[in-house]
């Protein structure tokens, strides 16, 4: 072989390896993910959940197990930073957050796109914060309400530490920040946010689109009648902001959603793999 051939060899095989690289990647992270989500999880951890967050009681064993595994996936894959002036992300800060967002992933069955793949960092406030120039989020503005977050296609979702907490005691109100805004985070996944979000099957889309057409423009007459709605008025926004607040709805009150709105009850059940309305009542 002269000097040209093996020039020629060596840059075939760097070729080759160039274009390995990806799968090699691949290959590398769903066995890392495996790893971690077969991890035990720490009993501490198990205790510190039944304590702050009024759902984790009631999930089935199978479930609360796969829950267990892609939050210990989410806590090692996405970064989680303090701002506002807090002082530091703590072990009950990680694990309420990353816990609330694994439950939108452990019914749906195993796919390449289920651990949030936009998503880098995790911005922690301690209450109120101010968005990217414009808007305030205030506490006091919300009145009661405590849905205080954002979510970005660009790699990030911002929370109000206090928001997160009252959303996971959870009174029957609705209103889960978590639930909200990785909602959003699994909408942008599937291009701009528009309350479809990805499906293997076109006609599963379809069913979507039309169910939840629907129970938005309901909902915007029932607020234009001034009847009681039956989900967040915040959902009449756009349907983006409908698909995130009738995930809130179908976690933190199934059997109202289930019993008022059956057809669009049936399209989140079958799109999270999950049923709330089986689960022990607290
Ligand atoms: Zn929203």
């Amino acid at each position: 072989m002269d000097r040209s051939e093996l020039a020629l060899l060596l840059i075939a095989i760097a070729g080759g390896a160039i274009a390995l690289l990806p799968v090699l990647r691949h290959v590398w992270r769903e066995r890392r993910r495996k790893q971690w989500f077969l991890r035990p999880f720490p009993a501490e951890w198990h205790d510190l959940l039944r304590t702050k967050w009024r759902l984790y009681d009631r999930l089935p064993p199978d479930l609360r197990h796969s829950l267990q595994g892609c939050t210990q996936v989410l806590l090692d894959e996405k970064r989680f930073e303090p701002c506002g002036g807090l002082p530091a992300i703590t072990t009950e800060m990680r694990l309420l957050i990353a816990a609330q967002a694994a439950l939108l992933l452990a019914g749906r069955p195993t796919a390449h796109h289920r651990f949030y793949p936009a998503l880098v960092s995790i911005l922690v406030y301690p209450g109120s914060f101010k968005d990217r120039g414009r808007r305030t989020f205030s506490l006091h503005e919300e009145a009661g309400a405590t849905r205080l977050g954002e979510s970005w296609a660009s790699g990030s979702v911002i929370l109000s530490w206090h928001s997160v907490k009252r959303g996971a005691s959870g009174d029957h109100d609705g209103l889960n920040v978590v639930f909200h805004e990785f909602a959003h985070q699994i909408d942008q996944t599937a291009g701009d946010p528009n309350g479809v979000p990805a499906f293997a099957d076109p006609k599963d889309a379809d069913r979507w689109s039309e169910v939840l057409g629907q129970h938005f423009e309901d909902l915007q007459d029932d607020i234009e009648q001034g009847r009681a709605p039956l989900l967040d008025e915040y959902g009449a926004s756009d349907p983006a902001e409908f698909f995130a607040v009738s995930t809130e709805s179908f976690f933190e009150r199934p059997r109202d959603l289930a019993r008022d709105a059956p057809d669009l009850y049936a399209e989140m059940a079958a799109f999270y793999g999950l049923d709330p309305v089986t689960w022990r009542k607290c």
